[in-house]
């Protein structure tokens, strides 16, 4: 399991995450929401220790997988990111072939990075019958919602227990979407999701569970149809009915 015990994270003197405690059930996906510049992105990416870049960025509080912690001194940044996979709003494949950018993450971790492999992670990703016959082709020629399939299918190849996403949908087409919440919606079955997202219908399509969060706080958390139709806090109900 997931989790964040009493996470502050601040940059400079801006305090963006405070006191969050937050736990993601397995084979849930959950929504995370909230207006812009709330802490959504930097809360996804405290989880693939995205912050150890960023030299002012001062962190407080316990981030967990299970037993392992995940900013530990014993604990290696590969060793995270193994387990844990993200996928950014704008799909950024390797400037390499289709097929490499399967095997790019595995070679790194040593793991088996042979045809079946690569078809496996493909086929997972929904990728597998539109790339087939393209596998050496650059990625960058992939239409933008191929290649958003492309990354997916890159994180799972991995075999991670975890898929971070931030606002992965948000640059595509609305038939670009949908794919992707269905495939979302599929990959829950194996998969432990996290979403960030500004779109109200699409929380609502795939997120079992949603949180809101408001100014680096969460303000409510609960299943996601409870969330949308019966919100316990006035912040929450403004929200998702479209007042802010
Ligand atoms: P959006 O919906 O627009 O993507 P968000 O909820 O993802 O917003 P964050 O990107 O987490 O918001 O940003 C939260 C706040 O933290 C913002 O005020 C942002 O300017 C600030 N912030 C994020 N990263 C840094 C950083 N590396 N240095 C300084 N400030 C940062
Ligand atoms: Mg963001």
């Amino acid at each position: 399991k997931l989790s964040a015990e009493n996470l502050n994270i601040s940059f400079g003197s801006k305090d963006v995450l405070k006191n969050i405690n937050v736990s993601f059930a397995e084979h849930e996906v959950t929504a995370l929401i909230g207006p812009s510049g709330c802490g959504k992105s930097t809360l996804l990416r405290s989880f693939n220790r995205m912050h150890d870049l960023s030299a002012d960025a001062k962190i407080s509080g316990t981030l967990k997988l299970d037993g392992l912690d995940l900013y530990g001194s014993e604990t290696r940044v590969t060793q995270v990111r193994k387990r844990i996979g993200m996928v950014f709003q704008k799909a950024n494949p390797f400037a390499k072939s289709i097929y490499d950018n399967i095997t790019y993450g595995l070679k790194i971790n040593d793991l088996p990075h042979g045809k079946n492999v690569v078809e496996k992670a493909l086929q997972e990703a929904f990728l597998w019958d539109e790339v087939k016959n393209d596998l050496n082709m650059p990625a960058t020629r992939l239409s933008g919602g191929q290649q958003q399939r492309l990354c997916i299918a890159r994180a799972v190849a991995l075999r991670p227990e975890i898929i971070l996403m931030d606002e992965p949908c948000s640059a595509l087409d609305p038939i670009s979407t949908l794919k992707i919440e269905e495939l979302i919606v599929h990959l829950k079955k194996r998969y432990t999701i996290v979403i960030v997202t500004h779109n109200m219908q699409q929380a609502q399509r795939v997120a079992d569970k949603t949180v809101f969060m408001y100014l680096g706080e969460i303000k409510e958390e609960g299943p996601t149809q409870q969330l949308f139709h019966y919100p316990k806090e006035e912040m929450t109900a403004r929200y998702v009915n479209g007042q802010f």
